[in-house]
């Protein structure tokens, strides 16, 4: 599925956060959001969510007008993942990740055997299935930003949002984390993720979008930032930005200097 934001503005009260924002997510890209504490990165996947409507502009997927849709019609298309920090309740795996089937369901439906079915399927495919009697506050970090992105997907929406999904995980599970992000848009979803992290963009993104000063101050790919210029004026700190030869593939690499 194609998302596309076209000249988004938003305010908070008199407080202007975006302003003439445009983003096209292509079917099958995974977009890195990179942007400073307070640039608009969560007010933007909100706007995208549909959880806030924009003050001028236009949100489409696939060429359909989101503010033309209702709400379960966006769930069915769009899928929410939060930070695992936020999940505070004693839920088992395998619950939590049928939960995702709620907007499939009608009020008060109860979810069906086949609902059942394909959150068993989707924790078997992301390795997960072990874990399914478990209850989500004994996981770790990382298993823990799996089963929400499990629960995603048992959503069966096409389109991803990740909200910083590796922002409190070691260095494994960033990359476990990033690596099932990476096979997921490789199955065809598309994805957007914020993150503060220039590496990810660099390493894993097929596309990179920059807020700054309420704009968009970069929207691209990956290579076009390997003059540093863009993350330099983000960070405002000096960056040696290279493409390396892994023996196994390419990777952008980033680091101060
Ligand atoms: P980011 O995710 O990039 O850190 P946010 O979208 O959370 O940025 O916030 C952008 C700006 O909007 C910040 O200045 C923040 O303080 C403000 N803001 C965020 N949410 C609200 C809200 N509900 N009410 C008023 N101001 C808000």
């Amino acid at each position: 599925m194609k998302l596309e934001a076209e000249r988004i503005s938003f305010s908070y009260g008199e407080m202007k956060v975006l302003d003439d924002v445009s983003i096209t997510l292509p079917e099958g890209s995974m977009t890195a959001l990179l942007g400073r504490n307070g640039s608009g990165k969560t007010t933007l996947l909100r706007l995208l969510l549909g959880f806030l409507k924009p003050k001028n502009g236009t949100i489409r997927i696939d060429g359909k007008d989101t503010g033309d849709m209702t709400d379960r019609e966006r769930a069915m298309a769009i899928a929410y993942i939060p930070q695992s920090t936020s999940i505070i309740y004693s839920y088992t795996v395998l619950d939590t990740v049928i939960m995702g089937r709620a907007p499939a369901l009608s009020l008060f439906q109860r979810p069906s055997e086949a609902d059942r079915a394909k959150a068993e399927e989707t924790l078997k495919s992301l390795g997960l299935w072990e874990l399914r009697k478990r209850s989500v506050n004994a996981l770790s970090g990382g298993e823990r930003q799996l089963v929400l992105i499990a629960r995603a997907l048992t959503q069966e929406a096409g389109i991803l949002l990740l909200d910083e999904p590796t922002s409190s995980l070691d260095y494994s599970n960033q990359l476990l984390v990033m690596a099932t992000a990476e096979k997921l848009r490789k199955a065809g979803y598309t994805i957007l993720f914020s993150t503060h992290n220039p590496e990810q963009a660099l390493m894993n993104a097929t596309d990179v979008v920059v807020l700054s000063s309420h704009k968009l101050a970069f929207s691209g790919k990956p290579e076009e930032l390997l003059d540093g210029k863009v993350l330099e004026n983000l960070y405002s700190t000096q960056l040696h930005i290279e493409k390396i030869d892994t023996g196994l593939n390419h990777r952008i690499v980033c680091v101060p200097r």
